[in-house]
């Protein structure tokens, strides 16, 4: 049973329908039930939403829950309570844990842990390749039956083009995208950030922005051959955004997704750390992969999801254990625990003019839904139409906040962000109906 609940005199901003207005949302029966000025409802617990955004709860295509085998870094109760408070009500999960969710019995197990502990709705993707090593096609098909949502073999690139134009064939079969993570590592190979200025000042091996621009070039020219659907993964480089737009020019079926950290921050985080300073920093929480760039390259991201270009924001959420960063810069896992901190990094954008906050909601919400196809899985997800379910997210745009890894539900405190003051705060996430984050937000 899910109470009722009437969420007061909102600014209610739900890009599908383009409904941008102050008005009350009822929520019934874990679905919205109404939306309108001045709704009457007895017994209903009420939330006073004065000068708070009401959206549709985000959905994050992107996000790693290490559930099973990886759990000392994070788990499918403690991921989702992060995507609870980070405004999410929808996660897609990858499938790099351990065993690889690359057959039927591991998404299953995914699917029933999430439905015993998840906060959150669950989606799970499955791997592309047997044990996500890039020799042999995973059982797509049983994937597909058992629920996956889209395939990838994301951490890794599939870098076999054969075995990609095959996974692209086949998945077109079930109207299924193939997500990769476009990464040429005979460019990249050693890697460690982006490589520019920053890592010839630090000495660090840097991946060139071509390695990106190579893959994601490759995956086009796939895809348009198969007639089938690739989803470029946090894309990061200027030249990488170009070849997206001009394929979604000519009809090819690709989408793509950007992160919070690739739109926001650039290398010199990693030299200087975010809060700035004249010490080296070496900050490992700034280690990520793809790399954080050049400020030309975050620029061409945020106008490509300003155009559309990029579909959506995802997090690529990468929750490390803090022994897996507190060490040597090169030795340091890739990874950033990003769902906590999404929104009001995000913000950022939209303080300083660079996108308009409901255009920053559809990159949350109906984003990420259309690019991968979700509402057939889930009708009405990100929306607020009246029988949607009831995903809702508060936001409120003004309010300061410091961030404090330690405080992070997500396991993960891998952060860059640590003691940033961001401007744009979660105030509380309904899931379904039920009220699973709350942030001081006034209750009658
Ligand atoms: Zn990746």
């Amino acid at each position: 049973m899910t109470e009722r609940i009437i969420i007061r005199t909102g600014r209610v901003i739900d890009s599908a329908t383009k409904f941008d207005a102050i008005a009350d949302v009822l929520v019934e029966d874990g679905r919205i039930a109404a939306i309108g000025a001045g709704l009457v409802a007895d017994s209903a617990r009420e939330i006073d939403a004065r000068g708070l955004v009401v959206a549709p709860g985000f959905v994050d295509v992107h996000t790693h829950l290490r559930d099973p085998g990886l759990e000392y870094k994070e788990d499918i109760a403690s991921g989702t309570r992060a995507a609870a408070r980070g405004g999410f009500t929808t996660v897609c999960a990858m499938p790099n844990t351990e065993p690889a969710m690359d057959n039927r019995s591991v998404v299953e197990y995914v699917l029933r842990e999430a439905a015993a502990r998840a906060r959150v709705r669950v989606l799970p993707i499955g791997a592309v390749s047997k044990g996500r090593a890039g020799k042999e096609l995973a059982e797509l098909g049983d994937l597909a039956a058992a629920g996956c949502i889209a395939f990838s073999d994301d951490g890794a690139p599939v870098w076999d083009a054969t075995l990609m134009r095959r996974a692209l064939e086949y998945a077109s079969i079930f109207d299924l995208p193939i997500i990769d993570h476009c990464e040429d590592r005979s460019l990249a190979k050693d890697a460690v950030m982006h490589e520019g200025w920053v890592s010839t000042r630090l000495g660090l091996r840097g991946a060139p922005a071509a390695a990106e621009e190579a893959a994601v070039s490759r995956d086009i020219a796939l895809a348009e051959t198969a007639g089938a659907h690739v989803h470029i993964a946090h894309v990061s480089t200027r030249a990488a955004v170009d070849a997206v737009r001009r394929a979604k020019a000519r009809g090819v079926r690709v989408t793509a997704e950007a992160t919070p950290h690739h739109l926001t921050l650039t290398h010199e985080i990693v030299a200087f750390g975010a809060l700035g300073g004249e010490e080296l920093a070496y900050d490992t929480n700034a280690k990520v992969n793809p790399p954080l760039r050049s400020q030309d390259d975050v620029d061409a991201c945020v106008a490509g999801l300003a155009d559309g270009t990029i579909d959506c924001i995802a997090t690529d959420h990468a929750p490390h254990a803090v022994i897996e960063k507190l060490c040597e810069f090169d030795e340091a896992a890739f990874g950033i625990s990003g769902l906590e901190t999404a929104f009001g990094l995000c913000m950022r954008l939209v303080n300083e003019g660079r996108i308009e906050l409901p255009t920053l909601i559809a990159r949350l919400t109906v984003g990420p839904v259309c690019a991968l196809g979700l509402d057939r899985y889930v009708p009405g997800i990100g929306t607020l139409a009246v029988s949607a379910p009831a995903d809702i997210v508060l936001l409120d745009p003004s309010a300061e906040w410091v961030v404090e890894p330690e405080r992070f539900a997500s396991k993960g405190k891998n952060t860059p962000l640590g003691g940033v003051t961001l401007k744009g705060l979660v105030v509380a996430t309904i899931a379904q109906g039920r009220v699973v984050h709350e942030s001081g937000v006034p209750v009658a």
